[in-house]
């Protein structure tokens, strides 16, 4: 490697891996938990209608006015809680990292979890430190509070639903976390929309609880629209550290257009509800498979021993894309599909009939 770059860019950088996204053209894409429906076609062109007034020829507002207003609304979020927006939930991870990096603190997760908390911890010159979940993805609470008690994390992420496994974790062990750590402890809720519970209740209750929530996976991931909540002082120390205009002038109107015909989204959400549901009781039926339940828009699921990469493949050669999870340490074996439209389903369940 050239020289210059070895002494000039950081360890952690030049042994890390960009972010893989797999190519999906002319595939039936179930591998990111995208909602696979277009806006309905009545609000199309209402939406087109208010994104003609958005004015390009200006920075965005840089607090998002009447976005936040509404969020706060919809979400009735009290007085004293504040709300910072971010590109996608991505960019929010990352903003907290930047916070606390170099304070010598690592951020630790229970794993398998969400990638990024990871990446983005080492990108910035932290450690990570991940706590195995147990063998049916349960939080193991005595091994989660002494990791905290033993690495002191700066931050402690708990995915809830936890992706890729789908589970919500206990909420008694949650909140065990949230009195043992002295760092914040942020409830990311990117599946709220699907799941039967929220942690948003409890935020003012414990001072070190950060709720963190997207628009991504109901229905919006092109708008990049991410927001965290938690007592108002924290979250003004963590605005300095955004960017002025991270959220764009046509994410902001669209955002907040589509939070004013939340009932639209919300049909779409309950079928791919529904829609899990069947899918969840196909997969129980077929020979050798193992589905876990799930409170988001995606379901896990076990393989028979070693054919997780053939089924894997087998499917993307028949036309359907999911994500293969085999190769991540207490997944073995594991595929993960996303909820899709009732005939993409079936479409996958018809694919993986054959191979088994
Ligand atoms: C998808 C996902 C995110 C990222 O969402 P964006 O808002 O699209 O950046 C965050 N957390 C979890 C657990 C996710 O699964």
């Amino acid at each position: 490697m050239d020289a210059r770059m070895q002494s000039l860019l950081r360890r952690q950088l030049l042994n890390a891996s960009a972010y893989p996204v797999p190519d999906s053209r002319g595939l039936i894409k179930l591998d990111a938990m995208e909602n696979p429906y277009h806006l309905p076609e009545d609000l199309r062109a209402a939406w087109l209608a208010s994104l003609a007034g958005a004015e390009l020829n200006r920075y965005p507002d840089p607090r998002a006015h009447d976005l936040s207003a509404l969020l706060r609304e919809q979400l009735r979020l009290a007085p004293g809680i504040g709300l910072l927006l971010g590109n996608g939930s991505d960019e929010l991870i990352q903003l907290l990292g930047i916070a606390v990096a170099g304070n010598g603190r690592p951020v630790l997760a229970p794993v398998p979890t969400f990638v990024m908390y990871g990446i983005l911890a080492e990108a910035l010159g932290m450690d990570f430190v991940g706590v195995p979940l147990r063998g049916d993805f349960t939080l193991d609470p005595d091994a989660l509070l002494a990791a905290v008690r033993r690495h002191d994390p700066a931050l402690v992420y708990l995915a809830y639903p936890n992706n890729p496994t789908g589970n919500l974790f206990d909420d008694a062990a949650i909140h065990a976390v949230l009195r043992a750590s002295s760092g914040l402890v942020v409830v990311d809720e990117a599946y709220s929309a699907f799941s039967s519970r929220s942690f948003i209740e409890h935020l003012g209750i414990h001072d070190n609880l950060l709720v963190m929530r997207t628009l991504s996976k109901q229905g919006l991931a092109g708008l990049r629209l991410g927001f965290l909540m938690g007592p108002k002082p924290w979250i003004e120390q963590l605005d300095k550290l955004r960017l002025p205009y991270n959220v764009n002038v046509l994410t902001q109107v669209s955002a907040a257009f589509l939070l004013r015909h939340a009932e639209a989204l919300e049909r779409q959400v309950q079928s791919i509800r529904q829609e899990r549901g069947r899918l969840y009781a196909a997969l129980s039926r077929l020979p050798g498979l193992t589905p876990f339940p799930s409170e988001a828009n995606f379901i896990l699921f076990r393989t028979p021993a070693g054919r997780a990469t053939e089924i894997f493949q087998g499917l993307r050669e028949g036309g359907i894309l999911i994500k293969n999870l085999s190769g991540t340490s207490g997944l073995a074996d594991c595929l993960r599909v996303t909820v899709g439209t009732p005939d993409e389903n079936t479409a996958f369940l018809h694919v993986l009939e054959t191979l088994l």
